[in-house]
C-alpha cells in the first residue's frame, strides 16, 4: 500500500494557544480526503502544517521520501488580492513551479512543458494569454487548479475552491477534480464546507472541531452520529451513486451539490473510474493497474 503520510498525535498553535488538537490519519496514494467542520475548526491551519509553512507544536507528521513538500499543489482561499493579480493565465500557472526553484526566478523547459499539460487537462490552454483578472470566477478557479497540477508531483491541496462560485461552476469544478483524482492519480485533500457535493467523491473524511471529530471512509462517515448532526436538517447524502455532473434542462445540476435534485444511478463504468473504493480502510486501488510512487499509474 502506497502511504503518502502520516500525522501522528499532531497538534497546532498561535501564541501557545492549541487550536488543532491530537489528529491522527494517515492518507494513501489515490485517496481524496474532504476535510469538514465549522469555522475556527483548524481546517486551514492544518492545510499550512501539510505544506510545511506551520510546525507543529506537538506530534510528527511523517511524509513518503519521495513526497517533497515544494512539489505539493496548494490551491489557497480567494482573497480580493489574488484577484486582482495583474499576470497573464500562462504566468498564473507557470507560478505554481516557483517553489521547486527557491530564490531563482526563471523558468526551465520542464516548468513550461508542466505548465502546458496542465492548462491542457484543465481546458484553459485557450485562455493562456488572456489577462486572469479579466477572467470569470470560474475560470479563475480552473486556471488556479491547473497551477497547483503543474506544482503538484501528485499530491493536491485544496482550501475552499468552490467559495463563491456559482452551484453549476461549482459542480463543474468538483467534475474536474474528481478526474483528476481518479483518472491521473493525483491524492486530493480539500477544505469544503460543500458537504453534499464533496461526499460523492471523497474516500474519507476528516472532521475538525479543533480536535479530530471523526476520521474513516465516507462510507463510514455517513453513518456516523458526527455527521448526522452536521449535516443540515438531517438530510442524508449517500455515498454512491457518484454525483456526475449531468445538468437538468432548466440548468440545475442533477446531483445534491447545493440543491436538492434526487441522485442518478451511476454507470457501472463510471462508478469509481479506474479505482474502487474496495479497500476495508477505502484506499483505492487502480483497476486497470495501481498509482506507482511517482503518482503515475502502473499497468498491472
Ligand atoms: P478554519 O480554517 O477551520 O476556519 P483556521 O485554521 O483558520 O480555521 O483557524 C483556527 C483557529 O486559529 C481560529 O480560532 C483562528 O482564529 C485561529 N487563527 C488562525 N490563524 C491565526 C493566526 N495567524 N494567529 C492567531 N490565531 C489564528
Amino acid at each position: 500500500m502506497n502511504k503518502l503520510l502520516e500525522l501522528k498525535n499532531v497538534s497546532f498553535a498561535y501564541d501557545r494557544q492549541t487550536v488543532v488538537n491530537r489528529v491522527n490519519f494517515s492518507l494513501h496514494e489515490g485517496d481524496y480526503l474532504a476535510i469538514v467542520g465549522e469555522n475556527g475548526s483548524g481546517k486551514t491551519t492544518l492545510l499550512q502544517g501539510l505544506l510545511g509553512l506551520k510546525t507543529p507544536s506537538a506530534g510528527e507528521i511523517v511524509r513518503r521520501e519521495t513526497l517533497n513538500r515544494l512539489q505539493v499543489g496548494y490551491l489557497p482561499q480567494q482573497t480580493p488580492l489574488q484577484r486582482d493579480f495583474p499576470a497573464t493565465v500562462r504566468e498564473v500557472v507557470l507560478s505554481g513551479r516557483l517553489n521547486r526553484h527557491g530564490f531563482v526566478s526563471f523558468y526551465s523547459r520542464e516548468d513550461r512543458k508542466a505548465s502546458a499539460l496542465a492548462m491542457e487537462r484543465l481546458s484553459v490552454d485557450g485562455l493562456a494569454n488572456r489577462s486572469y483578472r479579466e477572467l470569470s470566477g470560474g475560470q479563475r478557479q480552473r486556471v488556479l487548479l491547473a497551477r497547483a497540477l503543474a506544482a503538484s508531483n501528485g499530491l493536491l491541496l485544496l482550501d475552499e475552491p468552490t467559495a463563491g462560485l456559482d452551484p453549476i461552476v461549482a459542480h463543474e469544478f468538483y467534475r474536474l477534480v474528481r478526474a483528476i483524482n481518479r483518472d491521473d492519480c493525483a491524492t486530493v485533500i480539500m477544505v469544503s464546507h460543500d458537504i453534499h457535493c464533496v461526499m460523492h467523491d471523497a474516500t474519507h473524511v476528516l472532521h475538525l472541531g479543533r480536535s479530530q471529530l471523526f476520521f474513516g471512509t465516507t462510507e463510514d462517515y455517513l453513518k456516523s452520529v458526527v455527521a448526522a448532526s452536521y449535516l443540515s436538517h438531517g438530510e442524508t447524502v449517500s455515498h454512491e451513486p457518484a454525483c456526475e455532473g449531468g445538468i437538468d434542462a432548466d440548468g440545475t445540476p442533477t446531483c445534491g451539490c447545493g440543491v436538492s435534485a434526487p441522485l442518478e444511478e451511476t454507470p457501472e463504468s463510471d462508478k469509481g473510474g479506474r479505482f474502487s473504493a474496495d479497500d476495508p480502510d477505502g484506499h483505492r486501488h487502480s483497476r486497470g493497474g495501481r498509482c506507482s510512487a511517482n503518482g503515475e499509474k502502473e499497468r498491472g
